[in-house]
């Protein structure tokens, strides 16, 4: 097989093999020593030209490696096994013989213990003919690879890279009852498990005839029995039953295990009856001719898809997408992380039957890179997915939507820090398709953008059936502290308006966007809070799980009972999270039905679908949580909303913080009222008069947009200048000190390349995860003078010895923590 641009081959990397991608073929001498390809894994390429083109500029404009990145585009990790193999050589024979892995013949010192783990390799190993793979010589021998390390330094073993491909499909084992008649038929695997009629030939009489089952196999057998005489052989060990059942009963013939080809099935998912109204009024019906009319050019098209929360946005995204199928062409819909439900994957299989893919975070390496290998083979034509789904290998790509745009899931957090939107408009552009910027909040970016008519700007004004957006009370809780005497978490108007509710049986949210039962933990005699070990970050008191827990590195550490610094007792807990609120509103509607979503409540997809499920089914009065609920729930019956606390973020050092608040604030507030009852929403706050919160409490995006911008102007932030963080890290800190002093006179000579420069300064979270943290932002009007001083600051770094890893450069940064 010869190799391909765009597909991948294994090759010697150091002591390994590793998979890459070929980028170019020529015939030109290399200038340096070269090493043979150890095999071609694809003959025709993975990625196409337009996805090689489109990784190229991430890893030009976001500085990222270009291997990083098509590792990043393709999900395809499923299809390479690491394999490492060892082997006994004669010198390790010969030391087994003579002792030597347990006498003193070996020249370097080894303890006891080390001899003992040696002699046992040596043993494993000594009766094998073949290479005996890493993990099982370490399972069965209990040695770490450092002494396997050191084995291989003495040449007692060998040891060989044998990664390598493997088989693309998937097979499951499948565990079959026999059909069990007098002559012991061995039927074929395919037809014997169809023609079982278990009940008729009452298989699970026939064994009494032969040997009696014991109590496990007579389990197996009911099992196979009523699943129609088959099952996953997983399902079957998930059973409280010994493994060695099963291959007793394939012993006795009563069961014959088969591989069959693995699938995923979307279809296996509940569905909810009709989940779209495609009866459009008429902004929804302009809104979708004009994505059509834009399609129909086979040009780059941009468009911001404004509307209001229950504007019925994603029901024109599906009808626009029903187009592009008919038409044979391909689509893409991205959604934020918390967006994509099983439910949600359901209903668009109602929509699209088997022409959609649907690649969410749940699913595993393998069943990505079944859909994966689905979408290339062209069996599935619309793309759903978060993130990564932007790479999808779709052809004749028409359109990309990006729903709720400003999402910061869209942004990741790891090398190659990537922007699915960003990425998605210029995939767009690569492609000749539409791109839909969709959203009910726009980022100031594109909302600019649309403005300055590089996108159309699409607006749907009003929610459908002319429901009316909420009225929105504001709370100024200083008052509420003067008049009442003490600081309150529920304020006396909040608690009236949730009773008011709960007696009329309708539903209430309360959002309080901070997780755990007490934020800070305070000695009030030294007057210092319990931190985390590994951050500068107080730990959050955990009432039920009886911890204190970092939310940023997820270190745990036991409720203290006295200060760990001065050892007085008076430690107390300060502030209110979601744990503490539902003690409080549990204490205050003793007879309501009150459930709580957050991250300690939802460990997976499925527990976050229950729970709105129970709202939606009026099982539940009552829903607390953090900006989980607040996100695209389409919920009838919540009338109020209470708002606690949801200005937090204002007070943080971030200048995206009015706009994340305004965000969260408008968000939440769209849950209000969407069924037949007008909503309203009390939105309790210490800045009354900041104007996110004015902005918000009006419903006026426009006013938040016009202040919002006037501010990023005076501050030469985006979308007035391209912005990036640089971030210098070390779990020493002499060592940042050193490295952000060493870049920051660099910086400093060329403060007259159009570029400012802010820094060295302490991060705001000065430690995290271990790590002391200084940075840099940097400011520019021309994108590509900040691109091309970067490029030169890591050459520069990498000159003066500051490792690669530790110099972390975010373009376009959304955090400057
Ligand atoms: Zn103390
Ligand atoms: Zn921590």
């Amino acid at each position: 097989m010869s190799p391909a641009v765009g597909g991948r081959v294994l090759v010697p990397f150091r002591q390994q093999r590793l998979s890459g991608i070929v980028v170019d073929l020529h015939d030109r001498k290399p200038s340096v020593v070269t090493k043979n390809v150890v095999s071609v894994l694809d003959a025709s390429p993975v990625l196409d030209e337009q996805l090689m083109r489109l990784g190229k500029w991430i890893a030009d404009y976001y500085l990222a490696p270009l291997g990083e990145v098509f590792r990043t585009m393709l999900p395809l990790s499923a299809e390479f096994r690491r394999a490492i193999t060892y082997r006994i050589t004669d010198q390790g024979q010969l030391a087994l013989h003579l002792g030597g892995a347990t006498g003193s013949s070996a020249r370097a010192r080894r303890t006891p213990d080390e001899q003992l783990a040696e002699f046992r390799v040596l043993d494993y190993l000594v009766n094998r003919e073949d290479p005996v793979r890493e993990n099982s010589l370490r399972s069965a021998t209990r040695v770490s690879r450092a002494v396997l390390s050191g084995m291989v330094r003495k040449k007692w073993i060998e040891r060989e890279d044998v990664s390598g491909a493997r088989d693309a499909a998937r097979v499951v084992k499948v565990a079959v009852l026999l059909c069990a008649s007098e002559h012991e038929t061995q039927a074929s695997a395919g037809e014997g498990t169809r023609s079982v009629d278990s009940q008729n030939n009452g298989v699970t009489g026939v064994p009494a005839r032969r040997a009696k089952l014991n109590a496990n196999q007579q389990a197996l057998v009911d099992m196979l029995t009523s699943s129609d005489g088959r099952a996953d052989v997983d399902d079957l060990n998930a059973l409280d039953v010994p493994r060695s059942t099963l291959s007793t009963l394939v012993k006795r013939g009563l069961v014959q295990i088969i591989e069959e080809a693995a699938e995923f099935h979307v279809s296996r998912m509940k569905a909810r009856p009709s989940p779209f109204g495609f009866e459009f009024n008429a902004p929804q019906k302009q809104a979708l001719q004009r994505i059509q009319d834009a399609m129909v050019t086979r040009k780059f098209g941009g468009i911001l898809l404004h509307g209001v929360t229950g504007s019925g946005k994603t029901a024109v995204y599906l009808a626009a997408m029903r187009t592009v199928l008919e038409q044979g062409r391909s689509a893409i819909l991205l959604v934020p992380e918390i967006g994509l439900t099983p439910t949600v994957a359901a209903d668009l299989h109602q929509v699209f039957g088997d022409e959609v893919a649907i690649l969410h975070s749940a699913l595993t390496n393998q069943e990505r890179a079944e859909q994966w290998h689905r979408i290339k083979r062209g069996e599935a034509r619309m793309v759903v997915g978060t993130r990564s789904a932007i790479f999808a290998p779709v052809s004749d790509l028409a359109l990309i939507i990006v729903d709720e745009e400003q999402d910061s899931s869209y942004k990741q957090e790891e090398t190659p820090r990537y922007h699915a939107r960003d990425v998605a408009v210029m995939r767009a552009k690569m492609a000749d398709a539409v791109v839909v910027l969709g959203s009910a909040t726009p980022s100031l970016e594109s909302y600019d953008n649309g403005k300055k008519n590089k996108y159309a700007l699409i607006e749907l004004p009003d929610r459908v059936e002319q429901r009316p957006l909420p009225e929105v009370e504001l709370i100024d809780m200083k008052l509420e502290f003067q008049e009442t005497g003490q600081e309150q978490v529920i304020s006396r108007k909040l608690a009236e308006e949730i009773r008011e509710r709960l007696e009329r049986n309708e539903q209430v949210m309360i959002l309080l966007n901070r997780r755990g039962y007490s934020p800070v933990a305070l000695c009030r005699t030294c007057g210092k809070t319990l931190e985390c070990q590994n951050c500068a970050i107080a730990l959050t008191h955990h009432k039920r799980a009886r911890k204190m827990e970092c939310h940023y590195c997820g270190y745990t550490a036991s409720v203290p009972e006295k200060c760990g610094h001065c050892g007085s007792e008076f430690v107390y807990f300060i502030g209110t999270g979601s744990e503490k609120l539902e003690e409080l509103l549990r204490g205050m509607f003793p007879t309501a039905r009150i459930g709580r979503l957050d991250r300690d409540t939802v460990r997976g997809k499925e527990d976050f679908e229950r729970t709105l499920a129970a709202l939606n089914e009026r099982e539940l009065d009552l829903l607390v949580g953090t900006q989980m609920i607040a996100k695209g729930h389409d919920v009838h019956g919540v009338t109020l909303v209470g708002v606690v606390g949801a200005d937090i973020a204002l007070g943080l050092p971030d200048f995206r913080a009015a706009e994340r608040t305004f965000q969260l604030l408008t968000q939440v507030a769209g849950r209000a009222g969407r069924g037949q009852t007008p909503g309203k929403v009390v939105l309790q706050t210490y800045f009354p008069d900041h104007y996110a919160v004015q902005y918000a409490a009006r419903h006026d995006f426009l006013g938040f947009y016009e202040k919002e911008l006037r501010f990023r102007s005076w501050m030469h932030y985006p979308p007035y200048s391209a912005l990036a963080n640089v971030l210098v890290r070390s779990d020493r800190l002499n060592e940042v000190l050193r490295w952000s002093g060493v870049l920051g006179k660099w910086f400093e000579k060329t403060r007259h390349e159009g570029v400012r420069v802010l820094g060295p300064a302490a991060a705001p979270i000065l430690r995290l995860k271990r790590d002391y943290r200084y940075h840099f932002v940097l400011k520019s009007p021309s994108r590509e003078k900040l691109n091309t001083l970067l490029r030169s600051m890591l050459t520069y770094a990498a000159t003066q010895k500051i490792p690669r890893t530790q110099v972390i450069v975010d373009v376009d940064a959304l955090w400057l923590m």
